[in-house]
């Protein structure tokens, strides 16, 4: 039996000027100040979702106090104003994702409807023989659309498999990389292990195949800088709140030749140009693929997020979540009965785990008892749980606000349910 690693206490092990700036901004997300059962809340539940900064909800206040109105039909100042911010909103995201222009960016309402709207569109191009490849680690919402393509047109999944440490098979992933694949869709950061896919790589070896990629960057797009065209991806999904923007609002990276080629996906206004009962046409992208008023307010969110992260400097922010993960990879592997599920490296800010005897639902409750909020369960990823043989685990994740301090209660909390269920 292990026993557990003596850890130094935060103050120790953080430089003073480090933790005033860890105190600084921990100061801009006045949800991180809030009490839970009595305890003041170590929030550790980032890849589920994120706090947000005060200055995405005063963008978002101001928005709706001095400017909202309805986009796209200018004819008085505060709707052209609405406008104005709207669009460049979707600036901040093209300049977000160095997109090649900001046509290429449609807004949705989160990663889901992002990969649902390239799956509704592909119809066309598939049929019996077409094969769409996936990885065994991809979210429900990386799988349940193309199995509803495939219902559609006869198209078949593939999946690639997992390695024991989480890390995807490149040479079985290579091996079913074959003509017969129309799209390869696989997600960028593994929300239930934290392993960061080679989508590089991956794009690279999709591209030499002659298939296009769609990546899912639900848990990237706030903690690794991107650029969608030296990556060389097709389509590329991100969440807003998942990167301190509210809910209800995400956004979808296509080059500019698939959103000309594909058909619309909800039809509506603003994705027209002149209905008549005869005959609809439809507007360019992307506004042919954003149906209906847009989530105006949503969209300026993101777009403040996004440079409240710049502002910061995303690397520098990043490099603050990588030092989280090696404290608490530390930490946690001291505790005798504890399993990390997705050891590959490299990693995002999260830690799976199982503890012997211990169902990762009730170790969630005892440390939410201690104020700790994790995530436990399958992490909506249901076939990576069962390639580990398991109904689910118990994940903390990091942000770069989250403390040495919180992690220490994380771990002091497991040990605290270890005695417990002994
Ligand atoms: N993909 C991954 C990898 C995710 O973690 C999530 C959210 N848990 C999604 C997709 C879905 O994102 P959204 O909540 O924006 O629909």
């Amino acid at each position: 039996m292990r026993a557990a690693a003596a850890s130094p206490t935060q103050t120790e092990r953080v430089k003073p000027e480090q933790a005033n700036r860890i105190a600084d901004l921990r100061a801009d997300f006045p949800a991180l100040a809030t009490q839970v059962n009595g305890k003041p809340l170590a929030y550790l539940d980032n890849a589920a979702s994120t706090q947000r900064p005060q200055a995405v909800m005063d963008a978002l206040n101001r928005y709706e106090v001095e400017m909202h109105a309805n986009v796209h039909r200018g004819v008085h100042a505060r709707s052209d104003q609405a406008t104005a911010a709207f669009e460049g909103a979707r600036e901040r995201a093209r300049a977000w994702l160095n997109a090649a222009s900001a046509e290429e960016i449609v807004f949705t309402r989160g990663a889901t409807e992002s990969i649902n709207l390239v799956a509704r569109c592909l119809d066309k191009r598939m049929g019996e023989g077409s094969e769409i490849l996936l990885t065994r680690m991809e979210h429900h919402s990386n799988i349940v659309p193309w199995q509803q393509l495939c219902e559609r047109t006869g198209a078949r999944i593939q999946v690639a498999p997992v390695l024991d440490s989480g890390e995807l098979d490149l040479k079985a992933f290579q091996e079913l990389l074959h003509s017969g694949v129309q799209l390869v869709a696989v997600t960028h950061v593994s929300n239930a292990m934290g392993v960061i896919n080679p989508v590089a790589e991956i794009c690279r070896m999709a591209r030499r195949a002659g298939a296009p990629v769609l990546i899912d960057g639900a848990q990237a797009a706030g903690h690794i800088p991107l650029d969608a065209q030296d990556l060389d991806c097709d389509f590329y999904a991100l969440s807003g709140h998942k990167m301190y923007a509210p809910t209800g609002i995400g956004a979808l990276y296509a080059r500019r030749p698939w959103l000309e080629e594909l058909p619309p996906f909800l039809g509506g206004g603003e994705m027209i140009l002149e209905v008549r009962f005869e005959e609809t046409t439809y507007n360019a992208p992307p506004h042919r693929f954003e149906a209906g008023t847009p989530n105006i307010s949503g969209a300026i969110a993101l777009g403040a997020a996004m440079d409240y992260l710049a502002g910061h400097g995303l690397e520098r922010l990043a490099a603050m979540e990588r030092e989280l993960l090696e404290h608490a990879t530390e930490r946690l592997r001291g505790i005798a009965g504890l399993r990390i599920i997705g050891t590959a490296k490299p990693k995002s800010a999260v830690v799976s785990f199982v503890m012997d005897d211990i169902h990762p639902h009730d170790l969630g409750t005892i440390l939410d008892h201690e104020g700790v909020a994790i995530r436990a369960g399958h992490h909506c990823a249901m076939p990576l749980m069962e390639r580990f043989g398991l109904p689910g685990t118990a994940r903390a994740s990091f942000a770069f606000y989250n403390t040495h301090d919180e992690i220490d209660r994380l771990a002091s909390g497991i040990e605290t349910a270890r005695r417990l269920f002994r």
